[in-house]
């Protein structure tokens, strides 16, 4: 068993070996610039052509028009510029509509794009969750109407995996006339994704957080929207994104892409097995904890645990000391000793959300570490409640 046990998976990903290997050669071999007239350039555009149909075969995208351009994938930086890109492109393909309905518990990556956009004069409408994270459909029914310009709900939750029923929400959102964006940052390679199928109109996702370096996003936008581009300058991604494109990581990202499609089932299976063994040893041998989130509906390598009357941080530490590594909340939030918005749009009691841990798995982690990890959790909880004013022995 290595020394460092990684369960901070929704934070970041290991990089592949094989993303790696792929990658490698475009720092000192393959260096040209995909725009180039030249061969050496010209070979380099055909390596980012490969990975944008990696890419699209995941999600069920075209990557080429009839005519053979580049369509559906444009590379960008990262998931929040992917989520950026989308808002500002809806409002701009609908104008006259001036509405934008989304979830409380976006990431910030959505929910501070929509604060930036309120302040010019956006109207902003922030659907609710019950206490498994569940989205209000009733209320998400009656938000969208003839002014809303976008839908924007992610696919599954960073801090607790929960799936949001994205098909519905896209039904709903269309049958007003509006588009639907989805942040699968977290869902990409772990849950089948088929834009068409769904009729999704853009949808995010986030290199690094499946296997492929920091640096790299994509956003899938369906032919004939209007891309309106956050950066602009030269005429890369058909002028959609400006900048010389981080060929390195886009070639990774469609590595990671092809990996992920290739073994999502079987995968997916097996981190489900792993994280519900975890989850069943830890509530047998701890008293008062509640795993979060939407139990039946929920990402495979994802476990929101919250073990009530003591301080995650100090949880986090303990763990630390073992080798062990796991989040508070988000790791946007880590610093922060106020319970994650996510958390409080959930309505957990400040008491369970003040000592939740985000447990979050990947292909790398074995049932040992994860075992491990129970048999240490049994110990340091229970040296942190004996320290713990509040702590009444459960009762
Ligand atoms: N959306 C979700 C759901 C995320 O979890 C994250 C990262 O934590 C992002 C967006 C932002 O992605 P990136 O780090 O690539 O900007």
């Amino acid at each position: 068993m290595s020394s460092t046990i990684y369960l901070d998976n929704n934070a970041t990903t290991r990089v592949a070996p094989e993303v790696f290997e792929a990658m490698s050669p475009f720092f000192c071999e393959r260096y040209g610039n995909p725009s180039s007239i030249h061969r050496f350039g010209g070979e380099v555009m055909h390596d980012v052509d490969v990975a944008r149909r990696q890419v699209a075969d995941l999600i069920g995208a075209r990557y080429r028009d009839a005519d053979g351009m580049a369509t559906e994938i444009i590379f960008t930086s990262c998931g929040t510029e992917s989520d950026n890109t989308a808002i500002r492109t809806a409002l701009d393909a609908k104008r006259g509509r001036t509405k934008v309905v989304t979830t409380a518990v976006e990431h910030p990556a959505i929910l501070h794009c929509l604060r930036e956009l309120e302040r010019e004069g956006v109207e902003v409408a922030v659907i609710g969750v019950d206490n498994r994270g569940r989205l209000d459909m009733d209320a998400l029914k009656k938000a969208v109407d003839g002014n809303t310009a976008l839908v924007t709900a992610m696919w599954a939750n960073n801090e607790t995996g929960t799936i949001f029923p994205v098909e519905e929400i896209c039904r709903i959102a269309h049958e007003s006339g509006a588009l639907f964006h989805t942040d699968a940052v977290q869902a990409a390679g772990k849950v089948e994704i088929d834009v068409d199928a769904l009729g999704i109109d853009m949808l995010s996702i986030s290199g690094h957080k499946l296997h492929a370096p920091k640096g790299v996003g994509i956003l899938f936008s369906r032919r004939g929207i209007p891309l309106r581009p956050l950066v602009v300058g030269g005429h890369q991604e058909r002028s959609r994104r400006a900048g010389t494109e981080n060929v390195a990581s886009i070639v990774a990202l469609g590595k990671a892409c092809e990996l992920a499609k290739a073994n999502l089932t079987a995968e997916s299976a097996q981190l489900a097995r792993m994280r519900d063994e975890f989850e069943k040893k830890v509530v047998a041998t701890i008293p008062a904890v509640r795993v979060n989130g939407d139990l039946e509906h929920r990402l495979p390598n994802t476990s929101s645990i919250s073990f009530e009357e003591i301080e995650g941080e100090s949880i986090l530490m303990l763990l630390d000391h073992f080798g062990v590594c796991a989040s508070s909340g988000s790791a946007c939030t880590t610093g922060s000793l106020e319970p994650s918005h996510v958390l409080r749009a959930m309505g957990i009691p400040y008491s369970a959300a003040h000592g939740t841990i985000r447990f979050s798995i990947s292909r790398y982690n074995t049932q040992e570490e994860l075992d491990f990890t129970a048999e240490k959790l049994v110990g340091i909880i229970s040296r942190l409640r004996e320290l713990s004013p509040y702590w009444k022995g459960g009762r």
